[in-house]
Formats: structure tokens, C-alpha cells, sequence
């Protein structure tokens, strides 16, 4: 839906939502009802990765609960400043596979370009909540990355992520998909965005016409790790990309607190599959600073995917994955 702005200019709904944002934690916390003190380890969190959380996700908040998963992903906790071995600002050490800015090369086959520094929410336990935006994006946009590809035949994919592609907009992914389309040799474009999970409406007709093309088949991978994520609106709107095409898939991050149990997670798969969405991987939580406070142990998370195993098909069970520095894919620690 579009909607008449008064000088004149169309603004798409999601843009509003996009731009409607608490980006303090008391508000926060009085919007929920909560008061600070009933938080464990406070709202005092990391001040150089703020608070921001859409209105729009608000509504899908319990209130009054103080351990609400989905609050849990986006309220910022003074446990956020322990200082815990092993957890640094670049875990994945990404700065070694940048062979030009905006873009990241680790694996045979696939690159993933940074379009954006920017993302719709703020989750915290993001692994790239210290990364170097700045020095990806300055000056030129995308332009060496583009120069980059077009030099590197071997590259049959390109992933676009950040950041998060989807709070681009639609007029600026055009012109980016358009340059990219001219790349002869490469032959998937996929997507990775959390931002229709936090506003649904981003996935308009819009942007439903651009990813139906018969350039290529383009693969969405969404970003839910709770079923309460999946609400009707956002499932529907799946459901037409699907038939317009899309490859819908879903990578979930575990969780503790938010999605460490069998039920949890089968919710979460079951939300899915009914958006039309394939569970793809459950990711092992990457050790950035800051996010010690989610981490599941391993012992855990295999038990949990064990749990998935005996009660769902296998193909809405998750590969669970780690990423390590210096492997050529992701681990899967079970598929
Ligand atoms: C995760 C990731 C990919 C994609 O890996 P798949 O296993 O194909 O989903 C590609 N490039 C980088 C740098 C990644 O971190
Ligand atoms: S949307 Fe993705 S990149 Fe952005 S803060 Fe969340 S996890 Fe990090």
C-alpha cells in the first residue's frame, strides 16, 4: 500500500515502519510495562551498537514479561559489557576474506557483498555488531565490489547481505540487481534479510515483482528465530513470493533464553513450512563480545536437534552449523 505523503511524495508503508522506531530502553521497558530493575543484568547495555527495535515488532511483545523471546533479542542487557574469554569484535575473522570493500569471499563459488551498514532492528546478539561498516561502504558504493565480480568468472552466486539488503530501497536493489544481472557468469542471487520478520510489509508488491525474474531464480533466506516471529501477515506474504518464484529458506540463530528448546524450535519450523519457508540452518551463536549471555553449549545443541529429529520430517529439521575462521564452508555439527 502506498500512502499520499503532504509535499507530494509517495512513501511506502514499510518506509514508515521502517523510520518508527524505540530507540531507547526505558521507553522501551514503559511501553512494556516493565520496570528496568526487573531485567536481569539491567538495560544498561553497549552503547556503541544502540537500541532499536521497529514499533512495528512491538505488537508480537508479551507485556509485562521480562523474559519475552523476542524482547530477549532486542533489549539491550548491561550483561552486554562482561568481558568474556574467547568472545571478540571479529569472531569470524572476516577482515581476512576482503579481498575489495563491501565484499566478503570465503567459500568455492559465492560471495556475499555488504550493501548496507544499515539494519531495521538491532539484534544483540548480532556477529557483526563491531563491524567496520564504514570502511566497506565509504566512497563509491558498490563499485569496486561490482568490478570485482565481473574479473572473478568463478563466482557463480552472490549474496546479498550487510547489514541488511532489505532496508534498501526498492529503486536502489533494482539498479543494484540490474548491474549484477549483467554479470554473465553469475547464475544465483540470494537474499539474506531479517527485516520482513520485523516488518512484514517490506515484502510488498513491489519488491515481489522485482524478485520475479526470469534473469534468475532468486532465493530469499529469511531471519526468524522464534514461531512468535511468524505472524499471519508475514506468512501470507511469503506464501505469494513463493508463487511468484522465490526460494524461501530460514536461518535461525540458537538462542538460550529465546529458542533453546525442542518445542520452541519444532513451533518454529512448523510456523515456517506454513509461510512456505524451508528451515536451512540453526547457527551455533559466533563469539563476538557483547553476546556471551546467549551463548548454548554444544552439548545442548546437539541434543535439541536430536529432539527435531524425532519429531519433525527431515526436511523441516535445520542443518545446525558453526562458522569457523578458515574453513572452506560452514561446520555442520549435525545435518
Ligand atoms: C554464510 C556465508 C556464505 C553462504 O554460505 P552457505 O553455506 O552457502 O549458505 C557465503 N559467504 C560468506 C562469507 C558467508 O559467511
Ligand atoms: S538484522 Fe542481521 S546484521 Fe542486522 S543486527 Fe540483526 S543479526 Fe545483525
Amino acid at each position: 500500500m502506498i500512502t499520499q505523503e503532504a509535499d507530494g511524495w509517495q512513501v511506502p508503508d514499510w518506509r514508515r515502519l521502517q523510520a518508527d522506531l524505540v530507540t531507547d530502553a526505558a521507553e522501551l521497558c514503559a511501553l512494556l510495562g516493565l520496570r528496568p530493575e526487573q531485567l536481569p543484568g539491567g538495560i544498561d547495555g553497549d552503547s556503541d551498537f544502540p537500541l532499536r527495535v521497529p514499533r512495528r515488532y512491538l505488537a508480537r511483545i508479551t507485556p509485562g514479561d521480562p523474559h519475552d523471546p523476542l524482547l530477549r533479542q532486542v533489549l539491550a542487557s548491561g550483561r552486554e559489557r562482561d568481558t568474556v574469554p574467547g568472545y571478540g569484535a571479529d569472531p569470524l575473522a572476516e577482515a581476512d576474506h576482503t579481498p575489495v570493500p563491501g565484499l566478503l569471499h570465503k567459500y568455492h563459488g559465492r560471495a556475499l557483498l555488504v550493501v548496507t551498514g544499515a539494519c531495521a532492528v538491532h539484534c544483540r546478539y548480532c556477529f557483526r555488531r563491531h563491524f567496520p561498516y564504514q570502511s566497506h561502504l565509504s566512497g563509491g558504493r558498490w563499485k569496486q565490489a561490482l568490478d570485482w565480480l565481473r574479473a572473478h568468472p568463478d563466482i557463480r552466486e552472490v549474496i546479498l547481505s550487510g547489514g541488511d539488503p532489505l532496508t534498501l530501497s526498492n529503486q536502489r536493489l533494482a539498479g543494484l540487481m540490474d548491474e549484477l544481472a549483467a554479470i554473465p557468469h553469475l547464475d544465483r542471487l540470494r537474499i539474506h534479510s531479517r527485516t520482513p520478520v520485523v516488518i512484514p510489509e517490506r515484502l510488498d508488491d513491489e519488491l515481489r515483482a522485482l524478485l520475479d525474474t526470469p534473469r534468475w531464480r532468486v532465493t530469499l533466506v529469511l531471519h526468524a528465530n522464534h514461531p512468535r516471529e511468524i505472524d499471519a501477515d508475514l506468512a501470507g506474504r511469503c506464501r505469494a513470493l513463493g508463487r511468484a518464484g522465490v526460494t524461501l529458506l530460514n536461518q535461525a540463530v540458537l538462542l538460550a533464553g529465546v529458542n533453546d528448546d525442542a518445542e520452541t524450535l519444532a513451533a518454529l519450523s512448523d510456523r515456517l513450512h506454513d509461510a512456505g519457508v524451508l528451515p536451512y540452518y540453526l547457527h551455533q551463536l559466533d563469539a563476538v563480545a557483547g553476546a556471551a549471555h546467549f551463548a548454548v553449549s554444544d552439548h545442548r545443541a546437539l541434543a535439541l536437534h536430536d529432539a527435531l529429529r524425532a519429531r519433525l520430517p527431515g526436511f523441516l529439521v535445520p542443518r545446525l552449523a558453526r562458522e569457523e575462521p578458515g574453513r572452506h564452508s560452514k561446520t555442520v555439527l549435525k545435518g
